[in-house]
């Protein structure tokens, strides 16, 4: 998640001043909590995005790694678990909240694992120095896909699938197939609006698709695990999807309309939704997510 960042312009600096303010106000407490969701899978929960952690006879597979500060909390939360070596560390996306521990969890033995894009973005900008050069490549993916990869591990098929340009360009969501536990990365903030980075490629129909295959995989006892918010189930996921239909019905409207993004706004065309969505949606406010939707469908007309 990356808030507060809105204006296409200046992204790039914007963007990396927010990763640095996030990760030095989780350095002082970073408190993990656990959450057993099957015999083998958990979440963790910090201050950065969700984890998904797979303990078994094969070793610890992790989905995210938050921030680099908080990689001692979380690999001794892991520990309280199970000692056995983590091996795998997935990542759902490049951004730094759900990346900053990958080059500790690989001085820890690790093997980080990711879409092509996200290795990519990760050389374009985040990696690199002032003169070009790498900042730190052990904290970059050392195996990359395409279009879906599986592990065979801790007794189940953990299936990692790119899902079309939506939070970023390399979004995967993470199926752990036999304890039916789904990581959904950043295309899912539950109790939360879903932010999209226009400057990673990010789109907000590829919110609504990548939604919609989340919803396709799942069924109505498996536990979802977020980006961000807490865990939730196939309904909270459905009618999250649903609230961004209509967010897209009633902008595109709008947009056939020839409204002006202030008129749009001063409509307050999601007033109905608030109490639905919660408070949390109001964290993020609703201007600034519908100005976000209301550019993106509007550079796609
Ligand atoms: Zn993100």
């Amino acid at each position: 998640m990356i808030q507060s960042i809105f204006r296409p312009g200046a992204i790039r600096i914007a963007l990396l001043a927010a990763l640095v303010s996030l990760a030095a106000s989780v350095s002082v407490n970073a408190q993990i909590k656990t959450t057993k969701l099957s015999d083998s899978v958990h979440m963790l929960r910090g201050k950065g995005g969700n984890i998904a952690v797979s303990i078994g006879g094969d070793g610890v597979i992790m989905v995210d790694d938050q921030f680099a500060p908080a990689s001692t909390a979380i690999a001794d939360a892991i520990r309280a678990i199970d000692g056995r070596p983590i091996r795998f560390v997935i990542n759902t996306h490049w951004h730094g909240d759900h990346t900053g521990g990958n080059k500790n969890f690989n001085a820890l033995g690790a093997t980080i694992v990711a879409h092509d894009n996200v290795r990519a973005e990760m050389i374009g900008r985040w990696f690199k120095d002032a003169n070009g050069g790498f900042v730190d490549s052990n904290a970059l993916p050392k195996i990359t896909f395409s279009d879906r990869i599986s592990f065979h591990l801790n007794g189940e098929t953990v299936e990692i699938i790119k899902v079309p340009a939506a939070h970023t360009d390399g979004d995967a969501i993470v199926h752990f197939t036999g304890s039916d536990v789904l990581h959904m990365g950043d295309v899912f903030f539950n109790g939360l609006y879903s932010y999209f980075d226009g400057s990673s490629g990010g789109r907000f129909d590829g919110m609504i698709d990548a939604l919609g295959i989340g919803l396709k995989i799942s069924g109505p006892k498996t536990k979802i695990v977020p980006g961000h918010g807490g865990l939730a189930d196939r309904g909270a996921l459905k009618r999250h999807r649903d609230r961004l239909m209509i967010i897209r019905e009633r902008t595109a409207e709008a947009l056939a309309k020839g409204v002006s993004l202030d008129d749009f706004l001063a409509s307050r065309p999601t007033r109905d939704l608030e109490d639905d969505f919660g408070a949390g949606y109001k964290v993020m406010a609703a201007e600034k997510f519908l100005s976000l939707v209301y550019a993106d469908l509007k550079k796609a007309e």
